[in-house]
């Protein structure tokens, strides 16, 4: 008793199993990792690459200027020197301008437009998972939940006839996986079309229980940030901050930029190096193989950003045209289609698009009705704007107006259920 083991009657109330002492290190090791997911990364951390990518700036600058142009310029090249630098500061420039914008300016954060609210709970009528008919009219749904609350049916179904939530909002506990061996054989794709059947529109499917706020439409929390971001595209580390409404049109400008310049570096320290008598200069080198990874890195980006703003969609919603992709190829290759049935399948997409319309536009709930338009509301009105760090984004950041081939909750509908002037 006094040498610290526990007294005999809490020994024989509780005798510790096996069983009992790996359950609780499982859950106490998934409370821990749940709580560092949950723990944004520090402030220090995200700007240190800032740091990074403006040391590599300043390193490029006197590599370029310092040492290569000058050497050209000591050593009977003057015109050649002078003429390269010429072409290259202004792109520096351009660069080194849009990189502050971009890190200057904050993606807009859902916390700062929205209050804290109690997460709301699902439409009764959801429960059943039939449409429901508030259509937005926040009084009548509210008045509803009133209703089922007092006639004592708060709490529904069980969860799992519930409809599924979308993201990181998780109003209600995950169901228990079900025990079944899945083999790619037992588990038959049909071949077709299946939008995803989540309500993305409802309240209760954009609640954020980090934030606890109903998040706007489009925005998403970022874990890094420990923020819900307006518009989330995708977490930069090259920017230490998020992608989001207001600077994704600076993120396009600076991906444009560094295009610019790096590939300028790129092939006039090439050119000049080739063709050199005596030692070449190692940093030269070094630069010459930054500028390369560099220009090859933003073109990427910046052939694929533009593609998503002109088709109105970010990094994340794009993952959902993807999916839906790859099950109905996935479904055509179990009907029987092979890889060279290219004809078939074009047809089998043909149909799916006039029964539903096309993924990538019609069946995106964020499509801004065209791609002009799409590219106007991220990149802004001016044509300046679309190449330099000027102007803003039209809109706020906060308002989008659903596609109207979606119902009021945010589910793909057939074509013949558009309204009658779009089919
Ligand atoms: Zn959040
Ligand atoms: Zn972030």
């Amino acid at each position: 008793m006094q040498n610290g083991a526990p007294p005999a009657d809490k020994q024989a109330l509780s005798p510790p199993t096996c069983f009992g002492t790996i359950s609780e290190a499982r859950f106490a090791a998934h409370e821990r990792r749940e709580a560092r997911l949950r723990k944004p990364q520090p402030w220090a951390v995200r700007k240190l690459m800032v740091v990074t990518v403006l040391g590599i700036m300043g390193y490029t600058a006197y590599v370029y200027a310092g040492r290569f142009a000058v050497r050209l310029i000591r050593h009977g090249r003057r015109p050649a020197g002078i003429g390269l630098l010429v072409g290259w500061s202004p792109l520096y420039l351009w660069m080194v301008w849009a990189y502050l914008k971009v890190i200057f300016t904050p993606p807009g954060y859902a916390a700062d437009h929205i209050p804290q609210t109690p997460q709301p709970l699902f439409p009764p009528t959801q429960w059943n998972q039939e449409v429901h008919p508030y259509n937005g009219d926040v009084d009548a749904y509210d008045d509803a939940v009133l209703a089922e609350i007092e006639a004592g049916r708060i709490g529904g179904p069980p969860y799992e006839n519930l409809p599924p939530t979308n993201g990181d909002a998780h109003p209600h506990p995950p169901a228990p996986a079900p025990k079944i061996k899945r083999t790619p054989s037992s588990r038959p794709i049909p071949p077709g079309r299946f939008p995803p059947p989540t309500a993305a529109l409802l309240p209760p499917n954009r609640y954020c229980t980090r934030c606890e706020i109903v998040k706007p439409y489009r925005a998403h929390h970022c874990r890094m940030c420990g923020k819900c971001v307006l518009k989330f595209d995708h977490h930069c580390p090259w920017i230490g901050q998020c992608v989001g409404a207001r600077n994704h049109k600076f993120f396009l400008n600076f991906a444009l930029a560094t295009f610019a310049l790096t590939s300028y570096t790129f092939a006039s320290l090439l050119a000049f190096n080739v063709h050199r008598d005596g030692d070449v200069d190692p940093q030269e080198v070094v630069i010459i193989a930054l500028a390369a990874f560099f220009a090859l890195f933003t073109s990427t980006l910046a052939v694929a950003h533009t593609r998503l703003i002109l088709l109105s969609q970010t990094t994340v919603e794009s993952y959902t045209v993807q999916t839906l992709k790859e099950r109905e190829a996935d479904g055509l290759r179990i009907a029987g289609l092979k890889e060279w049935d290219c004809r078939a399948k074009r047809q089998a997409l043909a149909s799916y698009d006039a029964e539903w319309g096309a993924p990538n536009t019609e069946g995106n709930l964020w499509w801004a009705g065209s791609k002009r338009k799409g590219w106007e509301d991220v990149m802004g009105a001016s044509v300046w704007g679309w190449i330099f760090p000027i102007g803003a984004p039209l809109g706020d950041g906060l308002h989008y107006v659903p596609n109207p081939r979606f119902d009021a909750d945010g589910r793909w509908r057939r074509r013949s259920e558009w309204p009658a002037e779009l089919r």
